[in-house]
C-alpha cells in the first residue's frame, strides 16, 4: 500500500468525486480490507441522487456500502482473522447495549453504525462491525456475490417480517435489485439452506406477482421465480387488477420496494382484509401517505415498515448465496473499475443496468 490510494468521495446530490486520499490505518479492532468488489444498490442511486441520506451519511463522504475483499491490515487485538482472508463486511453493526438491543430489535438500535466508503481500493472496517458482522467467504463464492450479502440480508429480514404463509398470493411491488430479491427469496420456499441457517420462515407462497417498470427486469424476476409479471405502464389501474388475480379478495401480503409514497397507497389498496403490507422502500424524508382508518380498522390490515437488517440475517443471507439456490448474479448487469463509477451512476439513474459490481 502507498501513502495514498484510491476512493470515491460523494460532495452532493450527484456530485461524485475519485479522489486520493490518506491510505487507512486499523485502530485498535479494526481491519482494512482491499476491495475486491463492491456492488451499487438503489440506496446508493437514491443517495446520490439527493446528496446525502437520513440515517446512513452526510457528504462529503466515502460512498458505497455493499463489499467483499481481503484483509490487508489488522489492527490491535483483533483476534480470528488473519492477512489475506477474504471477507464480507456489512455496512452496519448495532451495540447490543442500547434499549433495542436488549429487546433484540437490532435494526432499531440506538447507536447503529453505519460503514461506507466500499468505492475504494481500501476500506477500513469498524471494530463493531468487525465483532458482529464481518464473516468468512467460501474460497469458490465469487466476490461480487458475496458482496450481495448486505441487500440480501434486508430482505430476508423484510421477508421474516412479512408473516407468508403457504399458500399466499403475494404482490411484489418495483422490479429493483430488492423487489427481484424479495421475489427470489419467496420462490425459493423452505430450501434446505433454510433450516441450516435457522429460519423460522418456511412457507413458500402459491403465487407472486411481480409489478415493475421494465420488461427486461420483469422477465428476470420470472426466472427468479415470479408466477406472473406486469409492467404498471400496461395497466389502468394496479389494485383492480390484484383483485382480479385473486378471486376478488387482494393480496394476502403486498411488499412495496420502490420507496415512492403514492405506490405505499397502491401497496395498501392491493391487500386483502387482514392482509400484511411490508413497506420496505425508504421515502423521501418528511414525505406522508394517507391512509382510510375505515380500511385500515374493519379490514385489519397490517400495515408494516421494515428496516435495515440484523446480524442473524447477515449470516443467513451469506449461507444463502453460497448454497446457489437463487440465481442472485442475473442482478449484476456488469463489471466496471472504479474509473468508470460516475457514468455507472449514470446508467442506473437511466435504468440501464440494476446491479453492477466495482471492481477496483
Ligand atoms: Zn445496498
Ligand atoms: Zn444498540
Amino acid at each position: 500500500m502507498g501513502d495514498r490510494v484510491l476512493a470515491a468521495l460523494l460532495y452532493g446530490q450527484e456530485d461524485l468525486r475519485l479522489e486520493q486520499v490518506p491510505d487507512p490505518t486499523p485502530a485498535e479492532g479494526e481491519v482494512v480490507i482491499r476491495v475486491a468488489a463492491a456492488t451499487t444498490c438503489g440506496t446508493d442511486l437514491k443517495v446520490w441522487r439527493r446528496g446525502g441520506h437520513a440515517k446512513m451519511l452526510k457528504p462529503p463522504t466515502l460512498f458505497g456500502h455493499e463489499v467483499a475483499g481481503e484483509i490487508v491490515a489488522l489492527g490491535h487485538g483483533v483476534r480470528g482473522w488473519r492477512m489475506g482472508d477474504r471477507v464480507v463486511a456489512n455496512n452496519s453493526a448495532p451495540c447490543l447495549d442500547c434499549f433495542f438491543c436488549h429487546k433484540q430489535e437490532y435494526s432499531l438500535c440506538s447507536n447503529l453504525i453505519f460503514n461506507n466508503g466500499t468505492f475504494a481500493e481500501y476500506l477500513k472496517i469498524p471494530a463493531a462491525i468487525v465483532q458482529q458482522n464481518l464473516l468468512p467467504i467460501p474460497a469458490d463464492l465469487p466476490a461480487a456475490w458475496a458482496a450481495m450479502t448486505e441487500p440480501l440480508a434486508c430482505v430476508l429480514h423484510g421477508v421474516d417480517r412479512s408473516n407468508v404463509k403457504a399458500g399466499d398470493r403475494v404482490v411484489v411491488i418495483g422490479d429493483g435489485a430488492i423487489g427481484l430479491m424479495f421475489v427470489a427469496v419467496l420462490a425459493a420456499g423452505n430450501g434446505q439452506w433454510r433450516s441450516q441457517a435457522g429460519s423460522p420462515f418456511n412457507q413458500r407462497p402459491s403465487e407472486i406477482f411481480l409489478f415493475g417498470g421494465s420488461d427486461q427486469r420483469l422477465t428476470i424476476g420470472q426466472h427468479l421465480g415470479a408466477s406472473q409479471i406486469f409492467n404498471h405502464r400496461q395497466i389502468d389501474d394496479m389494485p383492480t387488477l390484484v383483485e382480479a388475480l385473486t378471486d376478488s379478495w387482494g393480496a394476502d401480503i403486498v411488499i412495496e420496494a420502490t420507496g415512492v409514497p403514492s405506490v405505499w397507497e397502491t401497496a395498501v389498496a392491493c391487500a386483502r382484509p387482514g392482509a400484511t403490507v411490508n413497506l420496505f422502500g425508504g421515502c423521501p424524508r418528511n414525505s406522508h401517505i394517507t391512509v382510510n382508518t375505515e380500511l385500515l380498522h374493519y379490514s385489519e390490515l397490517t400495515l408494516k415498515g421494515v428496516f435495515h437488517n440484523t446480524p442473524h440475517h447477515v449470516r443467513q443471507a451469506l449461507a444463502l448465496i453460497a448454497s446457489g439456490t437463487i440465481a442472485l448474479e442475473q442482478l449484476i448487469s456488469a463489471d466496471q473499475p472504479l474509473s468508470q463509477l460516475e457514468q455507472v451512476f449514470q446508467d442506473m439513474k437511466a435504468r440501464k443496468v440494476i446491479k453492477v459490481s466495482i471492481q477496483p
